[in-house]
């Protein structure tokens, strides 16, 4: 049964709304920033995550990271359209979202918006990879800016939210958000496999567990966290389009956080379904391609902004640092400064952990090679 729901700041919806328990805020809380203009969808983070995690019997169906191409791909099947058509759609005035989320549009008796899929629905992860919208592509489309066919890859884990609904929806209370950095895990000794994270995360990214009949989830690869490396999809991204870190709350953003500074200050960086109400804490630069409306679905009202910001990341140093810094160490890089052409990195003692070039330093080859009398074509 429901229990007294209580009031809770939400910045991204810039409102309280409604959720069962106080806001208890961590001392640190993880973040991801996924740059989706970068991804091929090699589907390396997905593999690394899988064979580090989930390589167990009866986890063959299981993946905490998955790639799915939007607009067909899902895993599982429908995931985000099925809870959007019993939500209905974003409304957003000024900022504010007005809409219900999750937690205050449920159902008598239950402790979210929310379904259970069928085990079909999580069969084929890679359903709908590489498809386009639909239609033929014209010539000279690609000069235009915003395709009118289009796709984009979208990399999905679980967000380790600030209001989970997973936890709030266990009747075990075996789930919990840990305080020294904001990691959402299931105690594998209290869950009883009630599926009801299951049913309740938004995201899909609780899973069932037929052999041990308990739910699983990604852990945020918190062994490697806690002795300050990045988690694996991030440290294996072949495209480089991952950042691991640690997000303060808005009004507590600093300048020289990689994640509060593509978050808070650039605003390049957006939560998926923020609507949802979890306030996930993966953000995700989105694609410069894709029509902007139905982006706004996923990304928000400001995410013309957004895109509009990145466009111009040639002209800003600061930002274009931070982009070429992605996945450039395995540690953890707490600071980061520009210094000269350079940006450095910084782990949490201050320590410089990387340093890489702002602008990366092209050489162009001789079409001709006299000493070795070959052509060449240089690829830049
Ligand atoms: S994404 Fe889902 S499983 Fe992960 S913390 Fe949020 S509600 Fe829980
Ligand atoms: S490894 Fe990186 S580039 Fe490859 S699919 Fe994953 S996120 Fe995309």
């Amino acid at each position: 049964m429901a229990e007294d729901k209580q009031k809770v700041f939400n910045w991204q919806l810039n409102r309280e709304m409604e959720y069962p328990y106080e806001a208890a805020a961590p001392q640190k809380q993880v973040a991801w920033v996924f740059d989706t203009n970068k991804c091929i969808a090699c589907q390396t983070c997905t593999l690394a995550c899988k064979t580090t995690w989930t390589s167990g019997k009866g986890q063959e169906y299981m993946w905490w990271n998955n790639v799915e191409t939007k607009p067909w791909g899902f895993y599982p099947l429908g995931w985000d359209v099925r809870l959007l058509d019993k939500l209905g759609a974003a409304r957003w005035e000024n900022g504010v979202y007005k809409g219900k989320t999750i937690f205050e549009a449920t159902p008598p008796g239950e402790m979210a918006l929310g379904f259970l899929p069928h085990e079909e629905d999580w069969a084929r992860p890679n359903l709908g990879e590489d498809e386009i919208t639909g239609g033929t592509i014209k010539p000279g489309d690609y000069l235009q800016g915003v395709h009118s066919r289009w796709m984009f890859y979208l990399q999905r884990i679980c967000n380790h939210c600030s209001h989970p609904a997973c936890l709030s929806a266990c009747p075990r209370k075996a789930i919990y958000k840990r305080k020294e950095d904001g990691i959402v895990l299931i105690d594998q000794e209290r869950c009883r496999g009630y599926r009801e994270c299951v049913k309740c995360c938004p995201y899909k990214k609780s899973m069932f567990h037929p052999p041990s009949g308990k739910s699983q989830k990604c852990i945020a690869c918190y062994p490697a966290v806690e002795k300050g490396y990045q988690t694996q999809c991030v440290n294996n991204c072949i495209g480089k389009i991952r950042f691991f870190g640690f997000i303060n709350p808005s009004e507590k953003a600093e300048e020289d956080n990689p994640i509060d500074y593509l978050v808070h200050i650039a605003k390049v960086a957006k939560p998926l379904y923020a609507q949802f109400g979890t306030q996930p804490n993966v953000y995700y630069i989105p694609p410069i391609h894709v029509p902007l409306k139905f982006q706004a679905q996923l990304f928000g009202p400001d995410v013309e902004e957004a895109v509009k910001t990145y466009k111009q990341a040639h002209n800003d140093k600061t930002l274009k640092g931070l982009l070429v810094l992605m996945v450039s160490t395995d540690r953890i890089i707490r600071r980061f400064a520009i210094k000269g052409d350079e940006v450095f990195g910084y782990d949490a003692s201050g320590n410089e952990v990387v340093r890489v070039p702002v602008n990366e330093p092209i050489y162009e080859r001789p079409f001709f090679d006299k000493e070795r009398n070959v052509y060449r074509h240089s690829i830049t």
